[in-house]
């Protein structure tokens, strides 16, 4: 089948990369023309491992390309997916709609055959409709279904979760589209991998809800954390505990400094908007959001205990600014938090990150990039694991300390056991709902 995929970003690049590894034929159309001249020299423009090989053996196998022009993308095409961006609207939390509307105008006055605009971006209840109106509004001789495909892949596990997903959701309106998209989906379906066919705004609902438990559930522990370290306990062994309960299951139980991202954040906030504007407001995932931020400015204050009440004029090194490992992805990271915190209060703050640099180098002023742990670390006063890339897990904890002014760590991910870090030579330890060792 050919497909035309509007958006070249984290999820419109892998989703069009993994439609033609599935033998559709796709074209991806990004308006940013920097971005489509990279992906024609084969150049992959965002971290993502394993993209590169995959988007080089379907390119060379003539099942995938790149174009500016919406035209050519949608030449034979019976499916459009628009995988824009939504992000947050300035101000109010609602997820901006202009690019997915003004891609579904676009595609409407492209058209003149049947086609079922499939949209994978993150859109709030009632948008599917909605461009089903603009695209009828704009050409209204046209022959069309909208279906609504939430994607939920993980940056950094981005293919794996694309080609192997726990489910895989189509909200659609007729027999004709629900038929397109099974042909799409078809490799998956003969894996046993279950899809889930439902109606346009369950497949909408189904995705906000998503993320907004899986925010839940990281807050959830987050809080439990807090208490932690008020009781004794220890939250890796409660995380242990209450994981091993299929019911709650072991996953997104870490405990550290705050969830981030280009979703959680904005996702929750669109869902709490639409709370409010249907006069039933999602109180727990307010609630959720209020803690989020407020265990971002926990972690700061726990790194100005670590240094003795002040950080003015000590040297920071932080390992890790990205919201996670293994993407460059700086969107909403706590780091962009806590960092200029740090610097604010007259740290000098130095950062190391594998992939994160050129994003962060913009977005993170006044800090020192350094190209790795071992070149931060030299001469600095405290330590702070931001981001467990795995680069990170595994270092040569006595050299460092030996390199380090009266060391300490702030373990945000709790990676160390503190026995190893003090074992190693630093003078004191702190984690995320353990034990400090002050
Ligand atoms: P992104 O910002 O990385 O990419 C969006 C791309 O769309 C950009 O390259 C932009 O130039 C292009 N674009 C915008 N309007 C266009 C138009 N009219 N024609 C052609 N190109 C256009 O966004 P992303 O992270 O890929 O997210 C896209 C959507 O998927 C969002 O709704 C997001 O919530 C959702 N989502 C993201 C993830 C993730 O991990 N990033 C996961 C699941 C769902």
């Amino acid at each position: 089948m050919r497909i035309a995929m509007i958006g070249t970003g984290y999820v419109g690049l892998v989703s069009g990369v993994c439609l033609a590894d599935f033998g559709h034929e796709v074209v991806c159309v990004d308006k940013n023309a920097d971005k489509v001249a990279r992906l024609k020299k084969g150049e992959v423009p965002i971290f993502e491992p394993g993209l590169d090989r995959l988007m080089a053996q379907n390119t060379e196998a003539g099942r995938l390309a790149f174009t500016e022009s919406l035209t050519e993308a949608m030449e034979g095409a019976q499916a459009i997916f628009i995988a824009v961006g939504t992000p947050s609207r300035r101000g109010d939390g609602h997820a901006d709609l202009s690019y997915v509307y003004a891609a579904a105008k676009e595609i409407a006055e492209n058209a003149s055959d049947y086609v079922v605009i499939v949209t994978k971006s993150t859109v709030p209840i009632g948008t599917n409709r909605e461009v089903k109106r603009v695209v009828a509004e704009a050409n209204p001789d046209l022959d069309f279904d909208v279906a609504s495909n939430p994607e939920f892949l993980r940056e950094g596990a981005a293919i794996d979760d694309f080609m192997r997903p726990d489910r895989v959701v189509v909200g659609v309106e007729s027999d004709r589209a629900a038929d397109i998209m099974s042909e799409i989906y078809r490799p998956l379906y003969l894996r046993d991998f279950p899809i889930v066919t439902t109606d346009l705004e369950s497949a909408e609902m189904i995705k906000y809800a998503a993320n907004a438990f899986l925010a839940t559930k990281i807050t959830f522990i987050n809080e439990v954390a807090a208490l932690c370290e008020r009781t004794g306990a220890n939250v890796k062994e409660v995380a242990r505990g209450i994981g091993l309960d299929n019911r709650i299951g072991n996953k997104f139980l870490h405990a550290g400094p705050g969830y981030g991202g280009s979703c959680f954040p904005k996702d929750t906030n669109a869902l709490a908007r639409i709370g409010q504007d249907h006069s039933m407001p999602m109180r727990i995932v307010e609630t959720v959001i209020d803690l989020n931020e407020r265990i971002k400015t926990r972690m700061i204050d726990k790194i100005i205990d670590l240094a003795g009440g002040s950080v003015s004029g000590k040297t920071i090194a932080i390992l890790g600014v990205t919201f996670k490992p293994n993407t460059d992805d700086m969107r909403d990271a706590p780091s962009l938090t806590i960092v200029p915190a740090l610097v604010g209060r007259g740290a000098k703050v130095r950062v190391v990150d594998p992939q994160g640099r050129h994003e962060g180098e913009a977005l993170l002023p006044a800090v020192d990039w350094h190209e790795d742990a071992y070149a931060a670390a030299d001469g600095a006063e405290i330590l702070v694991m931001l981001t467990e890339w795995n680069e990170f897990r595994a270092l040569d904890l006595p050299r460092i300390a030996g390199s380090m002014t009266n060391p300490r760590m702030a373990d945000l991910r709790n990676v160390y056991p503190a026995a190893d870090v003090l074992g190693a030579g630093f003078e004191a330890y702190i984690g995320v709902g353990t034990k400090d060792h002050l």
